[in-house]
């Protein structure tokens, strides 16, 4: 459950670098429900982390500085825009500290992807930044800061499996036997829209050409319980799945060939437009991987397993 490692009292970085590893995030289920009154959805969603990792270095400075290298470098802004900062700003202010930090990211996550990128980013920087600055703040505390930042920040404190409701933000663990699955990611050109897909879904909606919702999560937790990769195929799902296909045609074919090439189940990861696709073991997923490269269809294939920690110390 701790967020830092065994021993650590959190002082760690008082004068050396701290380093923090966050994954990436699939929504095994998203369920999206009725927009809200404050332009949320309300949501239903079990997410997953995934072995795609972001890495934040933070030593001290006498300013806040960011720099980065990998996906996204050169395109994404590196000024107060950045989640890396706001999230550096949001500890401060909370803590009564001065967010005085270098900064350095490593990026795998691709931008726009669907993956919680940048949800993750800022949840790697509250847990270095409260490392270095000694702030030790509860978890809890950690989760509001997180909270206000993204409806994905939380669970990527947290890790792992679990269940998110509200829009996203209120995060439980499942509770699940230790199983590994394993994933095949096809990652796109260029990102999607979050937002965008939202709206295309709410559009698809009230034209009444949306497939029926989702609903509960039931029949997934069940599926998890079980060991059996052919049960937990069956059950995921999707609702932003369609938005994202009628705002990117193309991602049909990528679907097309992850099922050709014999993926247990392929679906749209969040908004898009990465698709993952499930494999029955590690070698199913290297050579699922082999063969939707070959395909053509994706700029990049990487394996991954789940779930795994949540932004960590290393
Ligand atoms: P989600 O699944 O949470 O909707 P995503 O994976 O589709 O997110 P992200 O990469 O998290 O997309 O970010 C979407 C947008 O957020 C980017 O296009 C960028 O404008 C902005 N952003 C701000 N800071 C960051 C960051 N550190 N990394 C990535 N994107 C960032």
């Amino acid at each position: 459950e701790a967020w830092r490692p065994d021993g650590e009292d959190g002082r760690r970085g008082a004068g050396g670098p701290v380093k923090v590893r966050v994954p990436a995030k699939v929504n095994l289920h998203l369920g999206v429900g009725p927009l809200r009154r404050d332009g949320y959805h309300e949501l239903n969603t079990v997410y997953h982390a995934i072995s795609i990792y972001d890495e934040l270095t933070a030593r001290p400075g006498d300013t806040l500085t960011l720099t980065m290298e990998g996906e996204g470098a050169g395109e994404l802004a590196l000024d107060d825009s950045n989640l890396v900062i706001r999230a550096a700003h949001a500890l401060a202010g909370y803590a009564g500290v001065l967010p005085h930090a270098r900064l350095h990211l490593r990026k795998q996550i691709p931008l726009a992807g669907g993956l919680a990128g940048g949800s993750a980013d800022a949840a790697a920087t509250l847990v270095a930044c409260d490392a270095l600055w000694g702030t030790r703040l509860s978890r809890e505390e950690l989760a509001g800061i997180a909270a206000d930042l993204g409806s994905d920040v939380p669970f990527l404190i947290h890790g792992g499996t679990a269940l998110g409701t509200g829009r996203g933000e209120a995060v439980s663990p499942v509770l699940a036997r230790p199983t590994s699955w394993h994933w095949v990611v096809g990652i796109a050109d260029g990102g999607l829209s979050t937002p965008a897909a939202y709206r295309e879904l709410d559009r698809l909606r009230e034209a009444g050409t949306a497939g029926p919702p989702l609903g509960s999560t039931d029949a997934l937790l069940a599926a998890l319980r079980q060991r059996d990769p052919r049960v937990l195929a069956a059950a995921l799902g999707n609702d932003l799945q369609d938005a994202a296909l009628a705002m990117r045609p193309a991602l049909a074919d990528t679907l097309k060939a992850g099922e050709a090439a014999g993926a247990l189940a392929g679906i749209v990861s969040g908004s898009g437009p990465t698709c993952v696709f499930l494999a029955a073991d590690e070698a199913h997923a290297r050579g699922l991987a082999r063969d939707l490269t070959a395909a053509g269809v994706c700029r990049e294939v990487r394996v991954a397993h789940g779930p795994v920690a949540g932004a960590r110390i290393v």
